[in-house]
């Protein structure tokens, strides 16, 4: 079977809910250290990251969004709170609560941590046999013309498949990772976020 590579539906829908939840943090603000900042008494309250989350799939406030699981938004909010976890605690040895309580935390570095998360759960991931594949440990690597790929084999026929990283922002970021000699984002996370 010959591989496909565009982003999966579900890629898709994460990365339009992470941009949404940017959208609303940078229209209704942003706060800490609760899910909602209910002093205003609006109904589109300034909000943390799983707060803000919780309005784009929910369609307003709840108190407990990650427990929310009756409401027909829950999966997508559960979709992309995963992921977003995921990046989090690879990028930033941190979790979506405390990611956005810590000390010094800025509205910016959320916004940020949500355009990146949105542009990874985006990009192509390739599907063998009816599975998408998954990376390799060794990926994202240079191969020997130095461009930079990511590796994927298939677990149930074996294929292996090279894909070269195209996006600019993110060939530039994963060259200044090669360069400074660190370590790019673990393979598990993208495998796991197909
Ligand atoms: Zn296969």
């Amino acid at each position: 079977m010959n591989p496909t590579q565009n982003p999966t539906l579900t890629g898709r829908s994460i990365a339009r809910t992470l941009r949404d939840t940017a959208l609303y943090l940078t229209r209704h603000g942003w706060c800490q250290g609760a899910y909602y900042d209910a002093t205003g008494g609006s109904f589109t309250p300034p909000a943390c990251l799983v707060g803000a989350l919780g309005i784009v799939c929910y369609g307003g406030p709840v108190d407990a969004p990650a427990l929310n699981d009756a409401d027909p938004g829950f999966a997508d909010f559960d979709e992309a709170v995963t992921f977003l976890g995921r990046f989090l605690g690879v990028r930033h040895r941190s979790d979506v609560y405390s990611f956005n309580d810590a000390h010094g935390r800025t509205k910016d570095d959320v916004l940020r941590a949500l355009e990146l998360a949105a542009k990874l759960a985006e990009q192509p991931a390739p599907e063998c046999c009816g599975v998408p594949l998954v990376e390799a440990a060794n990926s994202p690597s240079r191969d020997f013309v130095d461009d930079i790929v990511r590796s994927y084999w298939c677990e149930r026929c074996g294929f292996w498949t090279h894909v070269e990283v195209t996006d600019p922002d993110e060939k530039a970021r994963l060259t200044e990772v090669f360069r400074s000699g660190g370590k790019p984002e673990s393979a598990a996370f993208l495998g796991g976020a197909a």
